[in-house]
């Protein structure tokens, strides 16, 4: 069993929201009882902090302040199963402990919204053990664009100049730049003024599939020439239009739509049951199309994966949840991926770029 770096996934909220305790089996996508069937070693948790909190009040910061608490909460209460690494030592120790060793931890944050405006939050969140955020997340910022249509006359086409602070300030920091739902501007942009490499933590490739989410073979050239690396995600309709338009059209009958939860957590979780259940099984080969669509642009240095459990309510068949990481190695290796070109894959590319990024090189 290969040694598995997940470098997106959203299960914090289930452990804030539905007190969820992810050292156990768990009814969701990613806990550390089905992560270790698939073989996980290491994985980026992600405060995810829903556009909807970007307001005047603070809400954003009270948010992602709430989910790393749940994720301080999961480290204090099962240390031998899971630890916050902060750096690459940690993320080397996990990938050679094998299965009984605890799951290295990367706390993130995603959606830029999180900071408020204010670089020093950026050091508060650094001071808490977060190593990585993605820019935006669906929404605009004031100092930065993302992926989505509908950016106001206040949004930049890229980053703005507090944009660039921000990226350069991660670089101090020790925290990698995630370009996954940045504009294409934005993008670029970043890659021009990131210390370290960035990392496209979930996101799959343009060409196979038209989604903004998704990242042009242009920009998989550029991140390949910046040493950056590209996360596929499991997020069914990124990954093909035929599904994509399915699951629109599912979305909008009984079975979906009227599913209730105590909260979006619980709403988007119940959905996920319903559709899994309600469409035919989303064939694994479309995962595998963009994984070797990127590893024909980018060679075998820039490819890992990055899941979007729990963020996400279909899945693909074989990568319902976290126990099924090797159904994707067994169905890269038999589309003729080398066993070399497997292990980055599954770790080293990932390992590589958290590494790069956390190891501070600037004097401040
Ligand atoms: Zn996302």
């Amino acid at each position: 069993m290969l040694p598995i770096f997940d470098a997106h996934c959203d299960a914090l909220q289930r452990s804030l929201d539905l007190g969820h305790d992810l050292a156990q089996e768990t009814h969701g996508h990613l806990d550390l009882a089905k992560g270790a069937r698939g073989g996980l070693r290491a994985a980026v948790l992600t405060a995810w902090v829903d556009g909807t909190y970007a307001d005047e009040t603070g809400a954003s910061k009270r948010r992602t302040n709430a989910l790393l608490d749940a994720a301080d909460d999961l480290l204090a209460a099962a240390p031998d199963r899971i630890v916050r690494v902060t750096d690459g030592e940690g993320l080397e120790t996990a990938r050679l402990a094998g299965p009984d060793g605890p799951v290295a931890c990367v706390l993130a944050i995603e959606g830029g919204h999180a900071i408020e405006d204010d670089l020093d939050q950026l050091d508060h969140y650094a001071a808490r053990g977060v190593r990585a955020m993605t820019l935006t997340w669906n929404n605009h910022l004031s100092w930065a664009r993302s992926c989505r249509e509908g950016a106001g006359a206040g949004v930049p086409e890229g980053l703005s100049e507090l944009g660039r602070d921000v990226v350069k300030r991660m670089g101090e920091l020790g925290m990698l730049v995630d370009l996954s739902h940045a504009g294409e501007r934005t993008f670029y942009d970043a890659l021009e003024c990131s210390a370290a490499p960035p990392m496209v933590s979930h996101s799959g490739c343009r060409a196979l599939s038209d989604h903004p989410r998704n990242i042009t073979d242009d920009q998989l050239r550029a991140l390949k020439e910046a040493g950056g690396v590209l996360g596929i995600p499991f997020a069914t309709a990124f990954l093909d239009a035929g599904e994509r338009d399915a699951e629109r059209a599912f979305r909008k009958t009984p079975a979906y739509g009227e599913v209730t939860g105590k909260d979006a957590t619980e709403r988007l979780l119940l959905q996920g049951d319903a559709i899994q259940s309600g469409l035919p099984p989303f064939p694994i080969e479309h995962v595998v199309n963009h994984v070797l669509h990127a590893l024909e642009l980018m060679g075998p240095d820039h490819v890992a994966i990055g899941s979007d459990f729990d963020g996400i309510d279909r899945r693909p068949e074989g990568l319902e949840d976290a126990s099924g990481y090797q159904t994707l190695i067994q169905a890269l290796s038999g589309r003729g991926v080398d066993d070399l070109t497997l292990e980055k894959i599954a770790y080293r590319n990932a390992q590589r770029a958290l590494t790069a990024a956390m190891t501070v090189t600037s004097q401040h």
